[in-house]
């Protein structure tokens, strides 16, 4: 027995420890401590049976005491020894979770022995009555109990961070008809079987419990779109739908799932609960082994998601798409300093598509690989016949979502891709946003220093909107710091936007980067950041994005030095 004595005074702890040694009691290990610091010292660095806990302790008083030591280490029983006796005190103590209470100097050895012992046993029994409490004894899984408080919790942190949960019921199809003709045991064993694929299909944070028979509920946090849901959903239907092997027997069962979500269905537990059992009726009325969310306006949401991906497939297919470019303008030269390519869509039936509706869609499908590739290959087809005639080019910026910069080798698809061509890197800049390269900053590096020694200019795009760091700025092979439109549109409005440029372009020059501002509309724009030193503007003031056809002329005045014929110059010269 692993004792420890939390006693300030000697004579009571000689006193104690003479009892117990009196008492044969086997593997005494006995370890003492003077006051509550020692003992948590002591609690945190082994594991006992049983503490005897003096209330008389120099730093900290009474009930206090308990509270200090009782939640460290949460299997060890607590006997606390009090001076008084006095049967509110007593009641008091064992309410605070002690398992006993011995009055100093009544008892002999035999009797503190008992109390120990029955404290141990106490202790133990409390254990196993509350992990029954939580959890489910046929499946070994959190139960109903535990999940409500895990619920509650996840909904209250969920609100105070005001993040989104989800929240999903599943009841296996036709799970009656199993137990009815396989038998009970079967039914049992395909639940486990069951509780162990939800294990093993969701992440280490989720909640999985048993709720009832054959029903189960799970808790995803962290959740932002309801297309992620979905994602999990179908993995989960899928793995339950393999066969088991039950009793000899290939048994095959599937589940259907109703889904609710925190905060957009409701923010009471109760009602997304009953919200989720909506969901998950109607996923069986629809013949079970599916999903269903709750809300009629996620299911089309989706759906509208999933209509979009497709037409978004079969766009590239029809070469529904083509390229707009906007002119890049240097405001000391008042010269086409570049291009930028944006991606178009014009729809036979959804007509003109905004690209931050595509993109977005193309991005979280992962169209966006073979969409970005075919914007690379059109840019690159488009130089070369600009060359062929005999066109001045200036560089060509090409947008790069994550999900096409992540794929391996990255550098190595673009280079094919201009290879192709026979455009050299040189005339192709690479705009990415700051959340893409710090999201794993070692293998962004890696890339980026890969892109740069091939040639490509690189820019960071949107900066200031998203999380930088200026540490890992200064480590990538960066040439340009793209201002994003929203702080050029706040110029004429805040103090704060004027404010936000001036840092930018003073960090721009202090890395010697290239400014490039984006969103230009207006004179007064464009003279702040004339004044302030940014080096190239782009905006509707300058040229909106234009047809490869209209880009020409602006080529043709290059070539000819002409500086006055465009409309991208008239517009600098008006702000002169
Ligand atoms: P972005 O890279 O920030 O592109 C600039 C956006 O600002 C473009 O919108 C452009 O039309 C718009 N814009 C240009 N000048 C002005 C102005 O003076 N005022 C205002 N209010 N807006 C201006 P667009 O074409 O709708 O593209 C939206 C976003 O879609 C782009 O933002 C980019 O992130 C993405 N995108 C467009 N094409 C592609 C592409 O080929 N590949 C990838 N990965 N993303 C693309
Ligand atoms: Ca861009
Ligand atoms: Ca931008």
């Amino acid at each position: 027995m692993r004792l420890l004595l939390i006693q300030h005074d000697d004579a009571d702890a000689e006193f104690l420890e003479a009892a117990l040694r009196g008492q044969e009691i086997s593997n005494l290990e006995l370890t003492r401590v003077a006051d509550i610091a020692g003992a948590i010292t002591a609690l945190s660095a082994s594991e006992f049976d049983v503490m005897l806990l003096d209330l008389e302790v120099p730093d900290a008083s009474g009930l206090d005491a308990i509270d200090a030591v009782k939640g460290i280490n949460d299997e060890t029983a607590i006997v606390v020894l009090s001076s008084q006796d006095d049967e509110s005190l007593a009641a008091s103590i064992l309410s605070s979770g002690a398992q006993d209470y011995l009055v100093k100097w009544e008892g002999q050895g035999r009797t503190i022995l008992r109390s120990i012992r029955h404290s141990i046993e106490r202790k133990r029994a409390e254990l196993r009555l509350s992990y029954l409490a939580q959890y489910d004894a046929l499946t070994g899984i959190p139960n109903r109990q535990f999940f409500n408080d895990q619920l509650r919790r996840a909904t209250a942190n969920a609100r105070r961070d005001s993040r989104s949960l989800a929240l999903l019921l599943l009841d296996l199809d036709e799970f009656k008809i199993i137990n009815d003709t396989l038998g009970h045991d079967a039914g049992d064993l395909l639940l486990k079987g069951v509780a162990e694929r939800l294990q093993d299909s969701l992440r280490s944070g989720d909640v999985v419990s048993r709720i009832g028979g054959d029903e189960f509920a799970i808790l995803l946090e962290g959740i932002h779109e309801p297309r992620e849901v979905e994602a999990v959903a179908l993995g989960l239907l899928e793995s339950l739908s393999k066969p088991y092997q039950i009793l000899n027997r290939q048994v095959d069962a599937t589940a259907s799932l109703g889904i609710s979500l925190f905060p957009n269905d409701h923010t009471d537990v109760k009602i997304l609960m009953k919200h989720a059992d909506i969901a998950m009726y109607r996923a069986k009325e629809q013949g079970g082994n599916t999903h269903c969310f709750f809300h009629t306006r996620m299911q089309a949401e989706l759906l509208s998601y999933h209509e979009l991906a497709r037409d978004i497939r079969l766009a590239m297919e029809r070469q529904e798409f083509h390229i707009a470019f906007q002119p890049k303008v240097n405001v000391h030269t008042k010269q086409l300093q570049g291009l930028e390519a944006l991606a178009r869509w014009t729809s036979p039936t959804r007509g003109e598509v905004s690209p931050t509706e595509f993109i977005n869609v193309a991005e979280d499908s992962g169209l966006i690989i073979p969409l970005g590739s075919w914007v690379l290959d059109e840019v690159c087809r488009t130089i070369k016949v600009w060359r062929d005639n005999g066109l001045s080019v200036v560089p060509v910026s090409v947008n790069v979502s994550a999900r096409q910069f992540q794929q391996p080798v990255f550098h190595r698809r673009v280079g094919e891709i201009l290879d192709k061509h026979s455009i050299p890197p040189s005339l192709i800049e690479l705009e990415l946003t700051e959340g893409l390269v710090m999201s794993d900053v070692d293998s962004a590096q890696a890339e980026l220093a890969q892109l740069k020694e091939m040639g490509f200019r690189i820019s960071i795009d949107d900066f200031g909107t998203g999380y930088s760091c200026l540490n890992y700025l200064r480590k990538f092979p960066i040439d340009v710091l793209k201002i994003d439109k929203s702080f050029v549109a706040d110029i004429e409005a805040s103090a704060d936007g004027q404010f936000i440029i001036e840092a930018i372009i003073s960090l721009a020059r202090s890395l010697r980067l290239e400014t490039v501002a984006e969103g230009v509309e207006t004179h007064g724009q464009l003279a702040f950041l004339i004044d302030h030193g940014c080096h190239v503007v782009q905006g509707f003031l300058l040229g909106r994005p234009m047809s490869r056809d209209a880009v020409e002329p602006l080529l043709v005045a290059i070539r000819q030095g002409d500086t006055d014929s465009t409309a991208v110059v008239r517009a600098l010269s008006g702000a002169a």
